[in-house]
């Protein structure tokens, strides 16, 4: 067997598995991506300890009836949130720009002055706090790994943290507004997820309720690698979250996309008793035609950036990865030849001199790039280019700045 075999994509010979959405137990398996670091955003202390991380098998599969796209070999044991773990993007402005304007945004349709406000998957709170600055009357964060020591100085105390899953037994904190940021698309069993979302609000609710996830179809359509990742073991477009939520007692749903287009909000309200509305699901041929496309595309695509990076390493240049997330790490994993990148830099002092699993690259702040002056920065989100390119020129360095 070729050493290289374990890392190709190719067309499954698996047998049908069970749509973990719908139930539907013909989806399909169309991508392999073999075993890659369980967590991509975990960060080493010493690069050994990076390339010696647990890894876990990456696979796709589709449902032709729902839509929904899902890891069907995803094990939740291997995925450890506790250890390490840094999701926040709170460091970046244009990050927290969109937070505060979505903040904003929510409590002026929900009219949330003075209300209760639940966030589930709350993560540091940083989300709360925005929401906080628009007047609400209390905020309470469900997230076992809750982080309340993280919060902003001037915060004031109508914000509270419960360390626990969130369950049907937290409708008890009677929400006026239920919303869940970055969380769905971490749990493999979806539809139950929404379901106990559902029943903690109680029959003849009339709370609002909010979710964001990134958007698939963007993933699709750009063959963005990057953005399949072990820990993103549920992967939605807007209308396969819509189905999803229809399905399990939600109605009025509206979807949007946000932030260029790179994450899906969904707006929707209970049904109550009774009530039920059944969508048409013409879209999910278009999205069967998307998921065809994606494997042809990643290949060419990750080939591209072996073949650059291969060239711009032969003639002697340095090249560095800008971003040292979950996207950072894929990257690094996914190409071949991604070992050739010299390091990865990172603006967020808390991923500062440590190490990415699976390749063990260190991660260094911008300072770094001073005396390892690099010929070619490969930017992870492009929505990031221009603050780079201005810190890069500040710094005096000429290098060609790449968008992936
Ligand atoms: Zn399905």
């Amino acid at each position: 067997m070729l050493e290289t075999a374990q890392t190709e994509p190719h067309h499954s010979e698996r047998g049908p598995v069970i749509c973990r959405a719908c139930e539907n137990p013909d989806a399909r398996v169309f991508l392999e991506l073999g075993e890659v670091p369980t967590n991509s955003m975990v960060l080493l202390d010493t690069r050994e300890q990076a390339i010696s991380y647990p890894k876990g098998r990456l696979t796709l599969a589709f449902c032709d009836s729902c839509g929904f796209i899902f890891n069907p070999d995803f094990d939740p044991a291997l995925v450890d949130y506790s250890q390490s773990y840094e999701s926040s993007q709170a460091f970046s402005p244009r990050f927290n720009e969109f937070a505060a304007r979505l903040a904003k945004s929510l409590a002026d349709e929900y009219d949330l002055a003075g209300k209760t406000v639940v966030e589930i998957g709350c993560g540091g709170g940083d989300f709360l706090q925005q929401v906080e600055l628009q007047g609400i009357g209390k905020g309470i964060g469900v997230d076992p790994a809750a982080d309340p020591g993280k919060r902003v100085e001037d915060a004031t105390t109508s914000l509270s943290f419960i360390r626990e899953f969130f369950s049907e037994e937290h409708g008890a904190l009677n929400p006026d507004f239920l919303c869940c940021r970055h969380t769905l698309e971490h749990i493999p069993d979806p539809a139950q997820f929404v379901r106990t979302v559902r029943r903690s609000l109680g029959e003849s609710s009339s709370v609002p309720v909010f979710f964001e996830v990134p958007d698939t179809l963007r993933v699709l359509k750009e063959a963005a690698f990057w953005d399949v990742y072990y820990e993103h073991c549920s992967y939605f477009t807007p209308e396969s979250m819509a189905a999803l939520f229809e399905q399990e007692g939600f109605t009025d749903i509206r979807t949007e996309l946000d932030f260029d287009d790179q994450y899906l909000l969904l707006h929707c309200m209970p049904v109550q008793a009774g009530e039920r509305d059944e969508g048409d699901r013409e879209y999910v041929r278009q999205l069967a035609d998307e998921v065809e496309a994606f494997s042809e595309k990643y290949r060419r695509h990750i080939d591209g950036w072996s073949k650059f990076i291969g060239e711009a390493a032969d003639a002697g240049k340095r090249v560095v990865v800008w971003g040292g997330g979950s996207k950072g790490v894929a990257f690094v994993n996914s190409v071949p030849g991604g070992d050739r990148v010299d390091f990865i830099v990172d603006i967020n002092p808390a991923k500062q001199e440590k190490f990415a699993a699976g390749t063990g690259h260190r991660i260094a702040g911008p300072d770094a790039l001073r005396s390892a002056v690099p010929d070619v920065v490969l930017v992870m989100n492009p929505i990031y280019e221009d603050e780079i390119a201005d810190t890069l020129r500040s710094m005096n360095i000429h290098a060609e700045v790449r968008s992936v």
